[in-house]
């Protein structure tokens, strides 16, 4: 079951790379693999695939213990929701990168806890598009600056950046946005602000527009594990 809906993802993600001129090996499926117990990731990770995502500290712990073996066989875990501060020593100790940065105080602070374990902390800055202060991201206008204040910043590696555009069952509708995370990644890779250029877009109802738009990762959950209880 899984493994169809997983060749099914990569169809599509291929189909929107030819369309955009773009080699499908270009972008990685993340599979997001919240309220999914252990057992569906273990289905997932035979399907082929090494990159899973989850929202919240709490239940990746219990969840990433029970898969502890599968990093041996090159398994990543990304975390793709809200961190608190007073979670972050538990998200750096859990994930292989963090999506979901969105403010210079959290990333300053796993600045702080890469350089007590002498380690890179691989994250990417959560930028809100469209002004809705009720989700999180960082806003728009503060991009640039934020970067600025975190470039002496040694340990934290800025991997690229992330967008979760309001919600639309129109996929089309998220283009814009997708378009300008691009257009900000440029410019601040451009400013020597960036150490990578990943860009974290698109979901189960728009990864085609977003790879259009030049996504290098999607994360992807239901079109994977089917809808969540
Ligand atoms: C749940 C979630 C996804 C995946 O959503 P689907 O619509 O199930 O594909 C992607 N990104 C974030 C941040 C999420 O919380």
């Amino acid at each position: 079951m899984i493994a169809a809906r997983v060749s099914a993802v990569r169809e599509r993600i291929a189909r929107a790379a030819a369309r955009a001129g773009r080699r499908p090996e270009e972008v990685r499926l993340l599979a997001v693999s919240k309220t999914q117990p252990p057992e569906a990731v273990r289905e997932a990770f035979a399907a082929g695939l090494l990159d899973f995502g989850e929202n919240r500290v709490q239940e990746a712990q219990a969840k990433i213990a029970a898969l502890e073996d599968l990093r041996a066989h090159g398994v990543k875990w990304h975390l793709v929701g809200h961190l608190q501060d007073n979670k972050a020593r538990r998200a750096v100790a859990l994930f292989d990168s963090i999506h979901s940065v969105d403010d210079q105080g959290l990333a300053g602070r796993l600045d702080q806890i890469g350089a007590d374990l002498g380690r890179p902390v691989h994250a990417l800055i959560e930028v809100d598009l469209a002004g809705e202060t009720s989700k999180h991201g960082l806003p728009e206008a503060e991009l640039l600056k934020a970067l600025e204040g975190l470039r002496e910043r040694a340990f934290l590696s800025l991997e690229g950046l992330m967008c979760l555009p309001p919600f639309d069952e129109d996929p089309e509708r998220s283009r814009p946005f997708f378009r300008r995370l691009r257009l900000l990644r440029d410019q601040a890779s451009a400013g020597g602000l960036l150490r990578g250029r990943e860009l974290s877009m698109g979901m189960s109802h728009d990864l085609e527009v977003a790879v259009e738009e030049g996504a290098s990762v999607v994360r992807v959950g239901s079109a994977i594990f089917g809808e969540r209880p």
